[in-house]
């Protein structure tokens, strides 16, 4: 029996069946590959203490985050109600840690504060955020993290860097003096200094990041006792392209940390915070081809889910592999891992009125084609690469389509159903 890639056990056989279980399109989650994602990070290399923080926004599914929690990491909430699903799973709000771009008042300041009594972490990322919550701070002894605005970034594209100064994350350093002066004031110290510079970009980069964010502290801030590389750890999707080396960067890491400490005698507890690393190929959109047609420029496959599922090639003009599953579950035609004799070239549209709607986009915007084998209608398509940044991004009521299920494989050719199928009742709901 075939497996559909050589990173999964899940086999041709499994796919046809979980789409009889479930109907298509459904998000599918590997168990294992999530797993084995988290014991990858949990033994890089450090010097000294090092945790490793899942970024919620990445993938939220209550599922997935128990199961990451169950393998022993924290968690990094991009907002308040990130922080409240992340409890609702089950987590601590001791385990949590919350860097946003949101600023609060009234019922949402309320419940920060208690968050933050229960042990909710805090890094603000503002100096009106810093003010929002210095008091409250100062008076019940919370230590605030601070995230820093480092001056460089670097993602896969300019909408996802992060640390340079045409984004607005963190605290920049026109700033500092302010806001050390006023923590000085409120009786505050600034233990924890976070840097996030944005996803999936340049490696060289993320490493001069952590040079800078020592320096920074160093000449800065005195207090801190633990600091956060960020996420954005490039994971490649398509053969073509290429993944951080964990080792190589938790040995660049530890030298520095190490070096620090013998200079300053400081011993700094540090972090890192992935996502996409995580949970990205462990996700695929499991669709059905449910039409196929011609212009006189190209052929098309259309499936029964696209940028509903899947928004990244419209965004960014993502590449995502395929693989091509027949409807009684066995050839296994996969365009990216052998494409050495498909002479088939097509687009691979969705269902929506949008010629956008392509998993096949250029960075501009226009539809291209992929060389792959000629599926039939009826057979399955499998979106891989979809486990990061696409069930929590996706606009999936355009259409009015219903958002897409969400299936955990656990690893034996079990499935477990992790979120239902959204009813056309639930999506008209809230309408008065
Ligand atoms: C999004 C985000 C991450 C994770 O980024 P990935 O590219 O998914 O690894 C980590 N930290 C913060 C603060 C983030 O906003």
């Amino acid at each position: 029996m075939s497996t559909i890639n050589s990173f999964t056990n899940l086999t041709t056989a499994d796919i046809a069946r979980a789409a009889q279980m479930y109907g298509t399109p459904f998000y599918l989650y590997d168990e294992t590959f999530i797993k084995s994602r988290c014991r990858e990070f949990l033994n890089m290399p450090s010097a000294f203490d090092f945790g490793v923080r899942y970024a919620v926004k990445a993938n939220p599914c209550r599922s997935v985050l128990k199961l990451i929690a169950a393998e022993g990491l924290l968690f990094d909430a991009s907002s308040l109600n990130e922080v409240t699903r992340t409890h609702l799973a089950g987590i601590e709000y001791e385990k949590i840690m919350l860097t946003s771009q949101e600023t609060y008042s009234g019922d949402t300041m309320q419940l920060l504060q208690e968050n933050l009594l229960a042990g909710l972490k805090y890094n603000v990322c503002s100096l009106n955020q810093l003010m929002q919550i210095g008091d409250f701070a100062s008076a019940n002894k919370i230590d605030i993290g601070l995230r820093i605005h480092p001056g460089i970034g670097t993602g896969e594209s300019a909408t996802r860097t992060v640390g340079d100064d045409y984004s607005c994350f963190g605290i920049h350093s026109s700033d500092w003096k302010q806001a050390l002066s006023y923590a000085e004031e409120k009786g505050l110290k600034f233990r924890h200094i976070h840097v996030h510079i944005g996803s999936g970009g340049d490696m060289d980069i993320w490493r001069q990041s952590i040079d800078i964010e020592l320096d920074i502290i160093e000449n800065h801030f005195p207090h801190a006792e633990s600091l956060s590389f960020g996420g954005g750890l490039k994971e490649a999707r398509m053969p073509d392209e290429l993944s951080a080396n964990l080792t190589e960067l938790g040995n660049y890491a530890k030298d520095k940390l190490t070096d620090f400490y013998k200079r300053t005698g400081r011993k700094l507890k540090s972090e890192i915070e992935p996502g996409s690393y995580i949970v990205a190929n462990a996700g695929y959109a499991v669709t059905k081809v449910i039409d196929m047609k011609k212009t006189r420029r190209a052929s098309f496959i259309i499936l029964d889910g696209g940028m509903e599922l899947n928004s990244r090639p419209l965004l960014y003009g993502s590449k995502h592999p395929f693989y091509i599953v027949s409807k009684d579950g066995r050839a296994l035609i996969s365009s990216e891992f052998d494409n050495t004799n498909h002479n088939f070239k097509a687009v691979v549209a969705g269902k929506c009125c949008e010629s956008g709607d392509c998993q096949t986009l250029a960075i501009d915007g226009r539809a291209i084609t992929r060389t792959m084998n000629r599926p039939n209608i009826g057979d399955f398509v499998l979106i891989g690469g979809v486990g990061a940044y696409c069930s929590s991004m996706a606009p999936f009521n355009y259409n009015s389509h219903t958002q897409a299920p969400e299936v955990i494989s656990a690893g034996n050719g079990d499935f477990k159903l992790a979120r239902r199928r959204q009813t056309i009742e639930q999506l008209l709901q809230n309408e008065v």
